[in-house]
C-alpha cells in the first residue's frame, strides 16, 4: 500500500486517482501527524510526502519515520515545490530509498518512480523474508544437530558402561563408534576384531545384515590381543530406529564362553548319570518282571510288585529321555529310516493306551493308506509323547482324538487333541524348548519338560514341522507333519 501525505486535498485527489488507475492500493493523510499515526499502525510499501505542509514539514516527518525500526527502510518520494528543497533531500537521505519529484507533477515521471520504488520495496521485503526463513532453517538444523549429538552421546555412554564389546554402525554399514573394550580385541577402532579362522567372515555377515535390514545374531570366537585362547561370544546387531527409519545399528559381543562350558558340563553330567542309572535299572526291571510272574495270584504281593514295576517303568522312560537328550546334543541319535505302516502304528498305540487308561475314550479319524518313510521307533516315540501328555493334562474330560491324513499331496499330518487344561498363547512357542514347562503344568503335574523337545528334534530330523493349537481351559491339539517319502535334504 502507498501512503500519500499532502495538506492540499486536490493534490491528494489527483495523486490517488493516478495511482489507483494503475492498480496501486493507496492510503492518504492530510498532514504530518496523521501520517505518523497511520505509519505506526500500518505497513506501507512507499510514502509520497509533500515537503511543504503547515503543521510539520515533510523533512520532519521523514526524519521521525527513519527513527522507527519498523519504517526506517520504507522508501519515500518527496514532492517539492522549489528547487532549493532538493539540496536538503540529498543531504539528509542518501540511502537510495529516497527520491523526489518537483511540482507541478509530471505524472509519467511520478509513475516511473513509484514503480521503481515499489519494485525495490517488494524485492527487499522478499529478501528479508528469505533471510528470515534461512535464519529459521539454520536454527532448526542447529537444534536437530544438537539433539542428534545428544542422542548419540547418550547411546555411546550407555555402550561404554556395559561389560560387552560394543559398537555402532551407520545406516549404510560403516563402522561409526566403538567402546573402549573394543580395543582389547581389535588393533584399531576402525577395524573389526579378528575372529577364529573357522568362523564366518564378520564384516561380510554384518554388511549382509545391514543390506537386508534384518537384525543379526550369531556365535563367534574372539581372542584378546595378547591371548592365544579364543572365547565364544554372542554377537548381536540390532537396528536403531527413529520414526520407523533405521538411522544406525548397534552391536554387542557378549562373552558366553563360561555359560557354554557350564552347559556342556551339565550335558556331560546328564549323559553320564543317565548311562550309569540305566544299567542297574534294567536289571531291577528284569527281576521285578520275574517277581511279577512268580507272585501271580499271591495277593497282596502281586499287587505291590505290579505297582513297583509300573513306577520302575516310568523311571526307565525318564532315563531314556535323558539319554536321548545327551545323544541329541552329541549328534549321536542315530536315525535309520525305512518304509513303515503308520496306520498300524497309530492303531497299536490307541489300543495300548486304551488298555492302560480304560477310563479314556481314544478315537481316530482319517487313514493314510500307504507306507511312509521314516524312523518308526522315533515316530512312535513322538506319538507316545503326545498321547501321554494328552492324558496327563486332561484329568477332567477324558476324551482324546487322533487324526491322520495326507496333506499337500506328499505329507503325513498327525494330530492328537485333548480337552484338558490347554496352554496360554504366549507359552505355546516355548513348549518345545528344552526343560520348558508351562506354569499351570508345573504346579499340578509331574514332568521334566524334555518330551516335546525330543519330539521337536525327531520331527526336525525327518524334515518335518510341528506345533500346537490351544485355548486355556479348552484343550490342546499337538500336531506334526513329515514328508511321506525319502527326501534328499
Ligand atoms: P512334561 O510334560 O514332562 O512337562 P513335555 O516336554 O512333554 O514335558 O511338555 C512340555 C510342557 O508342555 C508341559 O510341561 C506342559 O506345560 C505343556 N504341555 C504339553 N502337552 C500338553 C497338553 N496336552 N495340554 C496342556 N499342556 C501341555
Amino acid at each position: 500500500m502507498i501512503l500519500i501525505v499532502d495538506d492540499t486535498p486536490e493534490n491528494i485527489y489527483s495523486l490517488k486517482a493516478l495511482l489507483t488507475l494503475h492498480s496501486f492500493p493507496v492510503d492518504t493523510a492530510a498532514g504530518g501527524e496523521e501520517a505518523l499515526k497511520k505509519i505506526l499502525n500500518n505497513s506501507y510499501a512507499l510514502i509520497i510526502l509533500d515537503v511543504q505542509m503547515p503543521d510539520m514539514d515533510g523533512f520532519e516527518v521523514a526524519s521521525i519515520i527513519s527513527g522507527y525500526s519498523k519504517t526506517k527502510d520504507t522508501p519515500i518520494i518527496f514532492l517539492t515545490a522549489a528547487n532549493t528543497d532538493k539540496q536538503y533531500i540529498t543531504k539528509g537521505y542518501s540511502s537510495g530509498g529516497v527520491d523526489y519529484i518537483t511540482k507541478p507533477i509530471d505524472s509519467d515521471i511520478l509513475l516511473l518512480k513509484v514503480k521503481t520504488m515499489y519494485r525495490l520495496y517488494e524485492q527487499s521485503r522478499r529478501l528479508s523474508e528469505i533471510h528470515l526463513d534461512l535464519l529459521q532453517e539454520i536454527d532448526q538444523r542447529k537444534k536437530a544437530e544438537k539433539a542428534a549429538y545428544e542422542k548419540a552421546a547418550e547411546l555411546h555412554s550407555t555402550l561404554e558402561s556395559i561389560p560387552q564389546i560394543a559398537f555402532t554402525i551407520t545406516a549404510d554399514g560403516g563402522l561409526e563408534y566403538t567402546n573402549s573394550k573394543w580395543l582389547e580385541y581389535s588393533s584399531s577402532p576402525a577395524e573389526y576384531p579378528p575372529t577364529h579362522p573357522e568362523d564366518i567372515d564378520l564384516q561380510k555377515a554384518i554388511s549382509n545384515s545391514v543390506m537386508t535390514r534384518e537384525p543379526f545374531e550369531t556365535e563367534i570366537r574372539l581372542r584378546r590381543h595378547k591371548s592365544e585362547v579364543y572365547r565364544c561370544h554372542l554377537l548381536r546387531v540390532m537396528p536403531v530406529l527413529e520414526n520407523n527409519e533405521i538411522v544406525k545399528w548397534a552391536g554387542t559381543f557378549t562373552d558366553i564362553e563360561d555359560q557354554k562350558q557350564i552347559a556342556e558340563k551339565k550335558d556331560e553330567f546328564i549323559s553320564i548319570a543317565s548311562h550309569e542309572l540305566k544299567t542297574p535299572l534294567t536289571s531291577i526291571k528284569s527281576y521285578l518282571q520275574l517277581l511279577e510272574r512268580e507272585s501271580a495270584g499271591n495277593a497282596p504281593f502281586s499287587l505291590y510288585v505290579t505297582r513297583t514295576l509300573s513306577q520302575v517303568k516310568k523311571l526307565d522312560g525318564l532315563i531314556a529321555d535323558l539319554l536321548d537328550i545327551s545323544k541329541l546334543e552329541n549328534g549321536k541319535l542315530l536315525f535309520e529310516e525305512n518304509a513303515f505302516d503308520i496306520d498300524r502304528l497309530v492303531n497299536n498305540q490307541i489300543e495300548m493306551f486304551s488298555h492302560t487308561y480304560p477310563d479314556y475314550t481314544i478315537s481316530r479319524t482319517g487313514e493314510v493308506g500307504q507306507p511312509i518313510h521314516g524312523n518308526e521307533p522315533r515316530i512312535e516315540q513322538v506319538l507316545i509323547n503326545f498321547f501321554n501328555n494328552a492324558i496327563k493334562y486332561s484329568p477332567d474330560r477324558k476324551e482324546i482324538i487322533v487324526e491322520t491324513r495326507i496333506i499337500e499331496g506328499d505329507k503325513l499330518f498327525v494330530s492328537v487333541t485333548d480337552f484338558g487344561i490347554g496352554i496360554h498363547k504366549e507359552e505355546q512357542q516355548k513348549l518345545f524348548d528344552k526343560f520348558y514347562r508351562a506354569p499351570q503344568a508345573s504346579s499340578g503335574f509331574q514332568g521334566m519338560g524334555i518330551g516335546l523337545y525330543i519330539c521337536a528334534e525327531i520331527i526336525h530330523r525327518h524334515h518335518g514341522t510341528f506345533g500346537v493349537e490351544s485355548e486355556p481351559g479348552k484343550g490342546a491339539t499337538f500336531y506334526f507333519t513329515i514328508p511321506l517319502h525319502k527326501t534328499n535334504q
